[in-house]
């Protein structure tokens, strides 16, 4: 009975593998077939006009301000989708459109490619939709990634990602520049808040949730509500030796493919159609001309099968900055050659000319420029643009809509991070009396970061007046006649420190919220980690009045604030919360929120101390000793937790096997609490030195006061691979120490070879 049940399970199993293999390849040969078929009817100069992409600023005649309206210019307009065969445009020119005028735009645009070229092939339209749909007036905007990390809560980020699909798409656009997959290691970068932190773990699991709701689960980007990813940097642009922007990494293989290759690995294998090039250069190689990185690694190795895109210019920067190509045809042809399938010229024609006079000369073979546009065609098919590539004007009802901005509320809560709290000085009570202050206590643009409206996120005017920023919501909670507030200073320059002391004096506790102000690449360059003196000098100079101080950090990246902090009594590190930021941190404040966010970097407390949390045991100890202000993973509750009985299964187990933890975490103070429960491996001993710790698992558990529960985690010897010193990646037996809290325990791993022997 019981093994005529099991078979007929396996069957049925097998049946439903058999489906599911069925459905899931036959809309990729039909649409294979359809590519060809159109493939075959296309001329040289189609091709090549497939494999352009120019921005919006190229086919516009006004450039539309804050003021005044965007227009397109139909003649220019023309002359790149009819007479060039262009097949894709992005971005806004400037500013933010409204969703009625994007719906315009994208009819204009698709009108010209369906009706009046030959083939009637759609453009494919793409933007930098980063924290939610940001250049769509009215759209539902999130905390930027490394807050996002912070949550470590992926079901957040894929409801993000849910969300700017559908808004995006709303929007008429299908395809979006995100999400970046680069791992943030160096502090200064001004991209890092772009990222989801500096774990390799945290990015790979963060990047694939995202997709998962960017895509859906089976990557439908056919659907109306779904949009097609682009995976960016690809890869170690996120780890610039000298901080700035654009400038060159040294990345070693093996740190190449144990750091910054599995969030592209995971994100391709979890079905990521697009990527776009790291736009600087590893190790000399400009990334665009990197066959190595752009085919060897991302097609034979991992197998993407989707199209590369280059970044802004940077084909054309092959010759006119790197000084690799001797001019820019050659560029073309490097890039080309190199894997780049798509380039964002962007401004004018000039790759469309180049690439067909190379391949006239056979200098790029024909394969690969069919093979180039037959990827390019097969994204388009699948997204459906073939069949409407226009926008579907009963969507934008839902745009921005209230259910939307409570996701956003819930982010921008579990993103908050106390890192300090000294003698559970907050939560506030309601009835204090307080004064706000600091540069970032009355301003939008700062809780949102670059992305936002415009490219930079600049411009207060253009931020919708029913969001708070932080003081407007402290006001709103207790009352304007609890609050008194000033700026104190600008982000670089004093305005009115004595104001401010003066009127801290006359409070219980003065809540001063500092940090940066909005920057996008390389306009956020910095030369120096340290908050600029100004701010500094405001809060020493409360502190000094002995008002007990508050600190509320409103930055994208840790900049470092040693000076400040020991006469603080707390510490709300809040990166880039988004517009719903200003209500999440009053919530804290005021303890109607108990915080649970988690680092996703590290807070250097030196300026020459940018290590990373998974450093080598050689920064174990003094002088070398890593000693940062705040640590990976760090965040303090209003609630304390205590764990227990840490175990494992059993203490060894052969390589093949699956090993189980579990961990018991109680709720030990007075209030309900969310716990990230964290899970750190180091393999004790290994060919290679090991990092100190790794992030292998996390997971979140509510508890209320007195709660217990126990949470199990699961490792596979995948989780302990790296690559060895000729660079192959493999898994050393022998012992491994898990960290979780406070709590340690060990296992052995051992060699399926040794249970044979026995
Ligand atoms: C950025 C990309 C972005 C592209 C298009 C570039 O400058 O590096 O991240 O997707 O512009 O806006």
């Amino acid at each position: 009975m019981k093994s005529a049940k099991m078979s007929g399970l396996i069957v049925t199993f097998l049946v439903a593998l058999l489906t599911s293999l069925v459905s899931a390849t036959e809309p990729l040969k039909e649409i294979d077939a359809k590519v060809n078929d159109l493939l075959s009817k296309m001329t040289l100069e189609e091709k090549v006009g497939q494999m352009t992409q120019v921005t919006i600023q190229a086919v516009s005649s006004e450039r539309g301000t804050v003021n005044t309206p965007h227009r397109l210019d139909l003649e220019k307009l023309e002359e790149a989708i009819v007479n060039h065969h262009i097949g894709s445009i992005i971005n806004v020119y400037d500013v933010a459109h409204t969703i009625d005028y994007w719906h315009e735009v994208i009819t204009q645009i698709q009108d010209l490619a369906t009706k009046k070229t030959r083939l009637g092939i759609p453009v494919l339209y793409g933007i930098d939709a980063i924290h939610g749909a940001n250049y769509t007036v009215g759209s539902t905007l999130f905390p930027q990634s490394i807050g996002m990390a912070a949550t470590r809560n992926p079901d957040l980020v894929k409801k993000e990602g849910e969300i700017t699909a559908y808004e995006v798409r709303a929007s008429g656009i299908p395809w979006n520049f995100n999400p970046v997959l680069g791992v943030g290691r160096n502090p200064l970068w001004p991209r890092l808040w772009e990222t989801y932190g500096e774990d390799t773990y945290l990015v790979t699991t963060m990047g694939a949730a995202y997709i998962d709701g960017l895509e859906g689960d089976e990557n439908n980007i056919g659907a109306s509500d779904k949009v097609a990813a682009c995976i960016k940097h690809y890869m170690g642009y996120s780890f610039p030796l000298s901080g700035k922007d654009r400038t060159p990494a040294w990345i070693p293989e093996r740190m190449l493919r144990d750091i910054f290759l599995p969030p592209f690995k995971g994100a391709v294998e979890n079905g990521a159609l697009t990527v776009m090039a790291n736009s600087s250069e590893i190790n000399g190689i400009p990334t665009h001309s990197d066959y190595f990185v752009l085919t060897e690694i991302l097609r034979n190795e991992i197998g993407f099968q989707g199209f590369v895109v280059s970044d802004w210019e940077d084909i054309n920067r092959l010759y006119s900055r790197d000084k690799v190509a001797s001019s820019r045809k050659d560029a073309v042809r490097m890039a080309v050659m190199a894997g780049v399938d798509m380039s964002m010229v962007p401004y004018d024609f000039s790759f469309y000319k180049d690439l067909l006079e190379l391949a006239k000369e056979e200098e790029v073979p024909m394969f690969r420029i069919d093979e180039a546009v037959q990827r390019i065609l097969r994204v388009k098919f699948k997204l459906g643009l073939f069949d409407n590539p226009y926008p579907e004007k009963r969507m934008k009802q839902k745009v921005g809509s209230p259910e939307f901005s409570q996701v956003s509320l819930q982010a921008a809560r579990e993103s908050i991070t106390l890192l300090k709290n000294d003698n559970d000085f907050l939560p506030l009570g309601k009835n204090s009396k307080v004064l706000v202050t600091g540069p970032n206590a009355n301003l939008h643009t700062v809780l949102n970061g670059g992305w936002t409206y415009t490219w930079q996120g600049n411009e207060e005017s253009l931020y919708p007046k029913d969001k708070k920023t932080i003081l407007e919501a402290i006001q709103a909670k207790i009352g304007q006649e609890n609050v008194e507030y000033v700026d104190g200073s600008s982000f670089d320059k004093i305005t009115n420190i004595d104001k401010a002391v003066e009127l801290a004096r006359t409070c219980d506790v003065a809540i001063i919220c500092i940090g940066e102000q909005p920057y996008c690449e390389t306009p956020g360059n910095i030369h120096e980690l340290t908050l600029p003196d100004a701010q500094l000098e405001l809060v020493s100079a409360i502190q000094k009045a002995n008002t007990p101080v508050v600190l509320v950090l409103v930055e994208g990246r840790p900049r470092i604030i040693t000076r400040i902090v020991d006469s603080a009594k707390s510490i709300l590190m809040a990166y880039l919360p988004g517009p719903e930021g200003g209500l999440a941190i009053a919530d804290v404040l005021f303890g109607d929120y108990n915080p649970c966010g988690k680092l996703p970097i590290t807070y250097p407390r030196h300026t020459n101390d940018l290590v990373c949390y998974d450093h080598k045991p050689i920064e174990v100890d003094d002088p070398n000793k890593l000693n940062p202000l705040y640590s990976f993973g760090h965040g303090l509750s209003y609630t304390s937790f205590e764990y227990s009985n840490l175990r494992m299964e059993k203490e060894a187990f052969y390589s093949k096997e699956p090993i189980h933890i579990g961990v018991t975490i109680k709720n030990t103070g007075n209030r309900e609490g969310n716990e990230i429960v964290q899970v750190f491996v180091t393999d004790l001993v290994r060919s290679v030195s090991p990092p100190v710790k790794q992030l292998k698992r996390f997971k979140g558990v509510l508890l209320q006061p007195n709660e217990s529960k126990t949470l199990n985690f699961t490792f596979y010897e995948d989780d302990f691979a790296f690559h060895g010193r000729d660079s192959k990646r493999i898994v050393e037996k022998g012992t491994f120490k898990v960290y979780v809290g406070d709590l340690s325990t060990t296992f052995e791993l051992l060699d399926p070879d040794d249970k044979a022997a026995n």
